[in-house]
Order: C-alpha cells, then sequence, then structure tokens
C-alpha cells in the first residue's frame, strides 16, 4: 500500500498510496522545537499522536468540520485525502501565552475575553513570520473567502476543541492548525491536532501536558502525552 515517500516533515512522513488523491501519513516519533534547533524523540510518540489526531479528527467530523482523515492504518500511519496544504499557520488563543503574550510584555495566563486568531507564513527559512491578512493576499496564497472561510472554521475548532478537553480536565490555552485544499477545492483541516502543537494545561494543576515540557525542559514530556491521549480514550469512542 505505502509507495514513494513525497515528503518527510520534523514530526510526519508522507507517501503515496496505491489509491488516486489519498496519500499514508507516517507518524514519527521525532519532537523538534525553536524551528528544529532543538531536537529530540521518545519512544511509542508516533503512535500516541496518531491516535490523538484520529481521535480528535473524527469528533470534529461528527460536528460537521471537514478534515483530510479517511482511517488509520497499523500503530502509526493514517490515509488521508490529498490536500494542497495553504501555507499559514492558524493560530487559535483562548489564553495567552508563548509568542504573542511574549511580543506585547503580557504575562503568559491571561485569559481572553474572545479567542484571538492569528496567522503565521509557513515558512521554515523565515522561522513562520506573523502575517497579517492583507500580506496573505499580497503573497497571492489564498483569496479573500478562503480567509473567511479558514477563519470561521478555525473558531468552529476551537468551540469544539475547548469542549472535547474541558470534559477530560484540560484547558485548551491554544493551538494551531493547517488547512488544505482537496482537488475540489474544498477547503478542510489537514496535518495534525496533538500536544506537539496544542498548550493543554490541567485544570486542577496548571501542570502543562504538551510540547512545552519539552521546549522548556520541565520532564515528563512522554507521560505527558500519554496522559492526554488516556483521557481522551475514556472520554471520546
Ligand atoms: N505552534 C506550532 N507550530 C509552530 C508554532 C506554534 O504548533 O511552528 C503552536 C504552539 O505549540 C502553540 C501555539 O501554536 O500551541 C502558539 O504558539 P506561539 O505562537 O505562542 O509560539 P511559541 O511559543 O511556540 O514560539
Amino acid at each position: 500500500m505505502k509507495k514513494t515517500l513525497l515528503y518527510e516533515g520534523k514530526a510526519k512522513k508522507i507517501y503515496e498510496t496505491d489509491q488516486p488523491h489519498v496519500v499514508l501519513v507516517e507518524y514519527k516519533n521525532s519532537l523538534t522545537a525553536f524551528n528544529a534547533l532543538k531536537k529530540g524523540e521518545f519512544e511509542g510518540k508516533g503512535q500516541i499522536n496518531r491516535d490523538v489526531t484520529s481521535l480528535i479528527f473524527r469528533e470534529l467530523t461528527k460536528s460537521g468540520i471537514p478534515t483530510h482523515w479517511i482511517q488509520d492504518v497499523g500503530l502509526t500511519e493514517m490515509l488521508v485525502h490529498q490536500v494542497s496544504i495553504i501555507p499559514i499557520e492558524v493560530v487559535v488563543r483562548n489564553i495567552l501565552a508563548g509568542s504573542t503574550a511574549k511580543k506585547f510584555g503580557i504575562n503568559e495566563g491571561k485569559v481572553l475575553h474572545k479567542p484571538l486568531v492569528e496567522f503565521y507564513y509557513k515558512n521554515d527559512n523565515l522561522q513562520d513570520p506573523f502575517m497579517s491578512d492583507d500580506q496573505a493576499l499580497m503573497m497571492g496564497i489564498v483569496i479573500e473567502k478562503d480567509i473567511a472561510e479558514m477563519k470561521d472554521l478555525a473558531l468552529k475548532i476551537n468551540e469544539q476543541l475547548k469542549m472535547i478537553f474541558e470534559k477530560i480536565g484540560i484547558r485548551l490555552v491554544d493551538f494551531k492548525i493547517e488547512f488544505g485544499k482537496k482537488l475540489n477545492g474544498q477547503i478542510v483541516l489537514a496535518d495534525e491536532i496533538t500536544p506537539d502543537c496544542c498548550r493543554l494545561w490541567d485544570v486542577k494543576t496548571n501542570e502543562k501536558l504538551d510540547k512545552d515540557r519539552f521546549r522548556r525542559d520541565l520532564g515528563y514530556v512522554k507521560e505527558s502525552y500519554e496522559e492526554v491521549l488516556q483521557r481522551l480514550k475514556g472520554s471520546v469512542q
């Protein structure tokens, strides 16, 4: 089923399959931060992140959010619709942390009255710079209609994700998603939703259960990723 390697990213590999317009995503055990300046890995990460993405994408589908997910394969892979990834990293924030907190000199943890949606240009060589809507249009990456659709989907995804995590005692601080265009032009949620690209804080203890444990050398990285998966498994079918 797995054929030529089409692309290798920091945490995933994409293979061609024998089905037209369907590709296979393999989740790797590697872990990177700060534009891959910091590298690590742990045994079982690929499996955890494949399972977390799959559970969440299937849950989002139930709420009418289109995703590229088709089916899981083995322990670390999934079949997905082939899409052309829109090179915009869409970040949604409910609580201020990370780069935006730093940029405005605000302490991490400020609760936002309204979710904040931000665009970053997906380009490792440029270190994914912040991008305004007009800059996205100027770059010819998207048209106005796409921007409106991406923001609308991002906010809907945020509402669903907040509920999914609230049920398992986790506060969804922020997350990054990517959208792709299917061959028919439909914009769908693509890439992944995992502790690699979300900030997840335990409601009771405020402990971080995400990649910040690796970025900030807090230890218990694997245990935290496993905790997120186990809680999800106990709540989402
Ligand atoms: N994020 C990501 N990939 C990136 C940049 C950010 O997945 O290349 C996620 C990050 O894990 C966090 C959210 O997007 O959940 C917001 O990240 P932020 O802009 O605060 O950047 P950071 O603090 O990670 O530099």
